[in-house]
């Protein structure tokens, strides 16, 4: 193949990838104003309804003006050869290969971060300002902006580093021992992100004694499970939005509540959303999507195995000295179409799982204070509660309100 021909296959990809997603969304954009379902009657009164739809408007609106802005910039960056001015300028500082990547993928990340600074800016500082949803500060918003890089400098930094070395000593078999340590860092990430991530960005503190934690813990012990971990999360920091999750397994395992959550719901909605996450434990779902994301890792890396040693990725972008990061943004973009559907799979099964935990929910605690909890986050999200089927597909992870409803009513 030429690399000619390599490099219009590359944007023939971004450019249907984003066509795809224009459709979906225009579709999705159709059904905003939609009647709302009997079954959801009771979420928004008049007022909040009109709300939510010029919530939804808005933010279908910046969203195209974002992801248009951003593959025009895309196209313009192939089409004048940036990746090879780029690189040069990595190349001008040294000869050390390992150097040069970190350099280059730096260069393109502190490129790409002030040019989308300002629409993540005006997304919290303008439109959910006006929704009522932001509480960051000016001071939060950068901070957590330097800790991000900071993050990213460090821990993408020397997993890049490594992954180039084994490919130096190993040749085509670095996937092996780039797998290993993938499935080393997310089982590391997995056990101790709310103890060594979170805290950078959040207070927790383990909920207080009271009528909350009682109720949690007679639900715990009804139904067998050992839980000495609950946080409560200062959410409230930066957005009114409310949240639950569980993370970590074995001795590691926490629930953390957002203080949004506590403030927004009565107790036994709020054991309701927590026996939804004790469900996801307990049918397994915490280790199938640790297991499968590793398994994914693994077959990219063999996948890139294949192609990293062919000088044409490096030639289609216009780059004359192939290296293993011009290699790796070709692969990349050649993958996306794969990763597209691995996603939509991985959506799909969320979404089972998601009524797997409601039922569980349902079983040991009960339905209605379930779904009194996800009609109020919902309302207090403003959440669109007439998505189209074909966007709900390849984008939700969770079923909609009124799927999850339905499901629950039977
Ligand atoms: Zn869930």
């Amino acid at each position: 193949m030429q690399p000619t021909t390599l490099f219009y296959i590359l944007i023939a990809i971004i450019i249907i990838s984003f066509m795809i997603d224009k459709i979906l969304e225009t579709l999705n954009a159709k059904h905003f104003d939609d009647k709302i379902p009997r079954k959801l009657a009771d979420v928004y009164d008049e007022k909040v309804y009109k709300k939510s739809q010029e919530y939804k408007k808005i933010n279908a609106k910046f969203s195209n003006l974002t992801s248009t802005f951003s593959i025009v910039l895309t196209i313009a960056f192939f089409f004048f050869d940036g990746f090879k001015v780029v690189d040069d300028l990595a190349r001008s500082f040294t000869n050390n290969s390992i150097l040069v990547a970190l350099i280059f993928f730096g260069f393109i990340m502190f490129g790409s971060d002030i040019l989308t600074t300002p629409f993540s800016y005006y997304k919290t500082f303008v439109i959910e300002e006006k929704f009522g949803f932001n509480k960051s500060t000016k001071k939060t918003f950068w901070l957590d902006k330097l800790k991000g890089v900071f993050m990213s400098i460090l821990l993408g930094g020397s997993i890049l580093s490594l992954i180039i070395w084994f490919y130096q000593i190993a040749g085509q078999n670095f996937w092996i021992y780039a797998w290993v340590l993938v499935a080393v860092f997310s089982l590391f990430m997995n056990m101790f992100y709310a103890k060594m991530i979170v805290p950078l960005f959040n207070k927790q503190r383990p909920l207080e004694d009271g009528a909350l934690k009682l109720a949690i813990e007679s639900y715990a012990e009804k139904v067998g499970f050992t839980l000495n971990n609950i946080f409560v999360i200062d959410g409230s920091k930066r957005s009114t939005k409310a949240n639950a999750y569980f993370s970590g397994f074995g001795s590691q395992k926490r629930i953390t509540l957002y203080d949004t959550l506590i403030n927004d719901l009565e107790i036994d909605e709020i054991v309701a959303v927590l026996a939804h996450e004790v469900g996801h434990y307990k049918r397994k779902h915490i280790i199938f999507n640790l297991a499968s994301s590793i398994l994914l890792a693994g077959f990219t890396l063999f996948l890139l195995s294949l192609f990293i040693n062919s000088s044409i990725l490096s030639e289609a972008l216009g780059v004359s000295i192939s290296s293993f990061h011009i290699g790796l943004i070709a692969f990349g973009i050649l993958y996306s179409p794969i990763s597209e559907v691995t996603g939509l799979i991985m959506n799909y099964v969320s979404r089972i799982f998601e009524h797997q935990a409601d039922n569980y929910a349902k079983e040991t605690y009960a339905a209605k204070p379930l779904i009194t909890s996800l009609k109020k986050l919902s309302k207090n999200s403003l959440s669109n509660l007439t998505p189209h089927p074909a966007y709900v597909f390849m984008h939700y992870s969770h079923p909609t309100l009124l799927e999850r409803i339905q499901n629950l009513e039977k």
